[in-house]
């Protein structure tokens, strides 16, 4: 039978429950929180804090970062004629005394939310470049432009990915090598097949030579680039230090892992007039030619190592197989388009070696590199580097240091000064964007900005990640809203469907 009493009827509520029915139901609740994982208790203590709506909005400001960063401190601006304060802002009254921001990790394996973001700001500095717009004049459009695939030579054979039905390899039939083991491979080798990338006799495999070639990889690509400029330089008939009158050739390259744990190297490369962007490179610059001197470039760019006793001293230059490709504004047959390159390059930052096999997180011992949940190959990479880094004559390759990357000490996306707009620039538009920055107008005479700010902490408890996680679901969905928005209103019409 229900209760016909009003609230008012039924008086204050009782402090403990008198009769049965409500001790029963009483203790049914306290069981049933008893049985409440610790992630449904922290979430019910979280909800109930009172700055909780405070610290959802700090959340929600870092795109549902999957590990934030805690910071306390306080931010001025005055102006700077009169002293008067024209912004202050302060975490004392935030939740804990303590802001949020984004981890920043361009890793998917780390943070997908930072991540997505910084593919999308890597995949505007690369567009901007190729198409103009954020600060990029739009002449950069006629400007030649091309796509750069460099790699690195063969260290030993390694089981291919056979998606055209042929065998992984068939040459050299019958031979085995001094191990006793065949140089063929009879089987097909889906992209997925974890022997896809390793080694068929890992006892011939280079592996000093992967590791060293991942160590000097940045300095070949300097080398290349001044190589480049050299016989642009030498087709044009002019001093190589006076090229810099003619034209300027600017890059963005970024790395990425093959399925043999060895790097290799996509470019966007372009040729200016002498200032830049905004000035046309002479006629005689064509795409052409600027693909003839990319091949000669990257055909003759060498680096040698340091001598050792126990890896000789090795030439390192860049593998046979490369690839230029034309890129063009619209779609055109055999050319790829701004959009696609600056799409493909983006997709490339956001992955690490961890999406190869490896380990995301830098090893500190010996021990560590036995037990990593790694392939054999990368296992045997990683010994290597941990084995020669302690070679007095190789210590400046700090090939201990980043043993996780196999060698390689580069960063991920590279660019020259000229190609178009930089991370900073991109994050402070956002951040002015949103009003993040609290930003104050500049009154006559400027202003002085006063800021003081330290690291409290980082991540999240249990329930925290929860609520974050399902902050950037939330986000990413109304993206992905908004884009099909975007592509239905920028498709034609079908007549008889708009009424
Ligand atoms: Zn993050
Ligand atoms: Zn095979
Ligand atoms: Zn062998």
């Amino acid at each position: 039978m229900t209760s016909t009493l009003t609230p008012h009827e039924r008086g204050p509520p009782l402090m403990y429950p008198a009769t049965d029915q409500a001790r029963r139901s009483a203790l049914n609740e306290a069981e049933r929180l008893r049985r409440l994982s610790s992630t449904d208790r922290d979430l019910i203590r979280l909800v109930h804090e009172p700055q909780f709506p405070r610290w959802l909005a700090q959340i929600k400001a870092t795109g549902g970062c999957a590990h934030p960063i805690y910071l306390s401190g306080q931010t001025t601006i005055r102006d700077a004629a009169d002293g008067t304060v024209l912004h202050h802002y302060d975490t004392a009254s935030e939740p804990g005394g303590r802001l949020a921001v984004r981890c920043r990790n361009r890793r998917r394996s780390r943070c997908e939310p930072c991540s997505r973001e910084h593919a999308g700001d890597t995949y505007h500095l690369v567009r901007s470049g190729l198409h103009g717009g954020k600060g990029v004049s739009e002449r950069v459009q006629l400007h030649p432009r091309l796509l750069l695939t460099l790699t690195a030579p063969s260290f030993g054979p390694v089981h291919k990915a056979t998606t055209d039905g042929r065998l992984c390899r068939s040459a050299n039939a019958g031979s085995n090598c001094d191990h006793g083991r065949s140089h063929t491979c009879h089987r097909r080798h889906e992209e997925g097949d974890p022997a896809v990338g390793q080694p068929l006799c890992p006892d011939c495999y280079d592996y000093p030579g992967h590791v060293l070639w991942h160590a000097h990889a940045g300095r070949l690509w300097t080398r290349f680039c001044h190589t480049a400029r050299r016989r642009l330089a030498t087709r044009a008939g002019i001093a190589q230090t006076r090229l810099g009158g003619h034209l300027t050739l600017s890059f963005a390259k970024v790395a990425e892992y093959q399925r043999r744990a060895a790097v290799h190297f996509h470019a966007v490369v372009r040729l200016d007039g002498p200032d830049g962007p905004s000035t046309p490179p002479p006629a005689w610059a064509t795409p052409e030619l600027l693909a003839e001197v990319l091949e000669d470039a990257a055909a003759a760019a060498h680096v040698r190592t340091a001598y050792s006793p126990a890896t000789g001293e090795r030439l390192i230059a860049f593998g046979p197989q490369m690839d230029v490709h034309a890129i063009s504004g619209t779609a055109l047959s055999g050319a790829v388009t701004d959009d696609a390159v600056a799409a493909y390059v983006a997709k490339y930052v956001s992955k690490s070696i961890g999406d190869a096999g490896g380990l995301d997180r830098r090893v500190t011992d010996r021990d560590s590199i036995e037990l990593a949940p790694v392939s054999a190959h990368i296992r045997a990479l990683m010994g290597t580097c941990w084995r020669l880094g302690a070679l007095p004559e190789l210590t400046c390759l700090n090939l201990r240091a980043w043993a996780h990357a196999l060698g390689f000490r580069g960063h991920v996306l590279t660019k020259s000064r000229r190609y178009s707009t930089t991370y900073g620039e991109l994050r402070t538009a956002r951040a002015e964007y949103r009003g993040s920055l609290g930003v104050v107008k500049a009154k006559e005479g400027g202003t002085l900005r006063e800021s003081f700010w330290r690291f409290v902490g980082s991540g999240h408890t249990a329930a925290e990640a929860e609520i974050a996680s399902g902050v950037a679901r939330h986000i990413e969905c109304a993206r992905q809203l908004e884009q099909q928005d975007r592509e239905l209103q920028r498709s034609p019409r079908v007549s008889g469907e708009d009424q």
